[in-house]
């Protein structure tokens, strides 16, 4: 029997069946998680469908409403939620502090969100205004490296433009997801917000529903284009935010030591498993040799550990395969004779920790270079000119994120707006914000969520006519 529940029409309901949910930091089991049997996929999408008739006729005042108090009372756990996001995902403390504050700003956000009115003609012939609608029933599926930020990225946005949803959070992380559908509950009409997990079967079933209106999906390419399939094949919307290789150019002129340290934090921060991590290095040849010797320094001296001891810098990764997946890359650079400055293997002992790794005598053609490592290990490659560092970054098939670095603020401006990609940094690397498009360009998405961007993604447009 699970402490957690599925959240189906405002109640919590045990799982048909069950599964384990692993402490990547020990590897033990950390507790049982209910697995929703396809009945209860249906009954989950079915009180979506039946909660949308009266809540698309709740006033937006009254959805901003119960968005704030959602975000209070998510405020009011934010430890708990915190402290079982690390014990779920892996990543430290603070980390998962972030993370939760990230999803609180997110709630605020759709809570303050008033979207824009179209008068496009008030004359004395007629009266022409575009008015958003909402879609339904929103399927809502999550990954495991931001369970919870990214689920509230699409729950309160997609509820603030008065569609019901259905949230299936991975099998990885699924706890934090199950917390937030007993706050919900708390707050919601029954069915607004319907939480299910289960193992990767749970997924079809919930997109095949013929309920479902809208897709917004957050993980893998190859689980993405799955979904993808089906959402053609129903001719319905759907918004996919999938993987990425992030290239980030250093050139000559910046401060090594201080510009070190910011992408060391870009490529390392949650062991490298961030959609928009710094996942491809291109230092300027002039400073390569110091470069990487400051990035080696950086990796040498941080501490690695269980994500709930305060000193921890970087956690485990989050499970086995993904663990398997890291090291097949490092083992395959090696053995195309890269150079590993540091790292390069597993820390023995339980759980599932890999040494933070910096690879050099690699390039484009190599599986750590040409494939999303998702993992504490970076590739570093030298280049001579700022065009070429340009040609290479963008010559790939992946473009959610990209940055450039440099002592000269207007040349990384220039050459950021080179970069092919969603995101593009100068000088920095941010993360997503709330009021921002963020997604991928190329194959890394489709559709953006945040903002004004994200909102439009939640809603039909409807044209009415008035004539006088
Ligand atoms: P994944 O594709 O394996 O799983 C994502 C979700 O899809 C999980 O909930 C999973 O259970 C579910 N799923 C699996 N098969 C399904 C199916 N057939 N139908 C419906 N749902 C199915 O991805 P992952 O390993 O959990 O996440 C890592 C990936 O996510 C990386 O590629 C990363 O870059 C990407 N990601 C992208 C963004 C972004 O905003 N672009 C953000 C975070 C992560």
């Amino acid at each position: 029997m699970s402490e957690f529940s599925l959240h189906i029409n405002g109640q919590s309901v045990a799982g048909d069946n069950h599964f384990d949910v692993i402490n990547p930091a020990t590897a033990d089991v950390l507790t049982q998680c209910p697995a929703a049997s396809e009945a209860q996929v249906n009954a989950a999408v079915e009180a979506a469908h039946n909660a949308f008739s009266s809540w698309k006729k709740t006033s937006l005042k009254e959805r901003q409403a119960y968005l704030e108090k959602i975000a209070d009372k998510i405020e009011a756990r934010k430890d708990e939620l915190a402290k079982l996001l690390t014990q779920e995902q892996g990543k430290p403390i603070a980390q998962a502090t972030s993370e939760t504050g990230f999803a609180i700003t997110r709630t605020r956000f759709a809570a303050g969100f008033t979207p824009p009115k179209h008068i496009l003609k008030d004359d004395d012939t007629s009266y022409v205004e575009v008015v958003y609608k909402p879609l339904g029933v929103v399927a809502a599926i999550t990954p495991w490296n931001f369970p919870l930020s990214l689920a509230l990225g699409k729950v309160a946005m997609a509820i603030l433009a008065g569609n019901t949803v259905v949230l299936k959070p991975s099998p990885y992380t699924p706890l934090t997801s199950l917390m937030l559908g007993e706050i919900m509950d708390e707050v919601l009409p029954p069915g607004v917000v319907n939480v299910i997990s289960g193992t990767d079967e749970i997924g079809p079933w919930l997109t095949r529903h013929p309920a479902i209106e809208k897709y917004t999906f957050t993980g893998s390419g190859p689980t993405g284009k799955k979904i993808g399939a089906i959402a053609a094949d129903r001719l319905k919307a759907f918004t996919l935010e999938l993987g990425g290789n992030d290239p980030a150019i250093v050139l000559a002129d910046v401060d090594i030591e201080e510009t070190a340290q910011k992408i060391f934090w870009g490529a390392f921060t949650n062991s490298g498993q961030i959609c928009i991590a710094i996942k491809r290095l291109f230092v300027h040849e002039d400073i390569f040799v110091p470069f990487v010797s400051a990035l080696v320094k950086i990796a040498q001296s941080i501490k690695i550990g269980d994500g709930l001891d305060p000193e921890t810098q970087m956690g485990p990764l989050n499970n086995e395969q993904q663990l398997k997946i890291v090291s097949e890359l490092v083992e395959d650079a090696k053995a195309h004779g890269a150079k590993i400055h540091c790292g390069g293997q597993r820390i023995p002992g339980p759980g599932y920790f890999y040494e933070p790794t910096i690879v050099t005598d690699i390039k484009e053609g190599n599986r750590l270079v040409d494939e999303e490592q998702f993992g504490p290990a970076l590739p570093v490659m030298s280049f001579k000119t700022t065009e070429e560092a340009i040609e290479r970054a963008n010559g790939t098939d992946f473009g959610l994120g990209a940055s450039v670095w440099s002592g000269n603020v207007d040349e990384a401006k220039r050459v950021a707006l080179e970069l092919d990609s969603g995101m593009t940094w100068a000088n920095c690397r941010g993360g997503a914000t709330a009021d921002a498009p963020f997604g991928g360009s190329k194959s890394s998405g489709f559709g953006r969520e945040g903002g004004i961007w994200g909102f439009e993604e939640l809603v039909e447009v409807q044209t009415l006519v008035v004539a006088k």
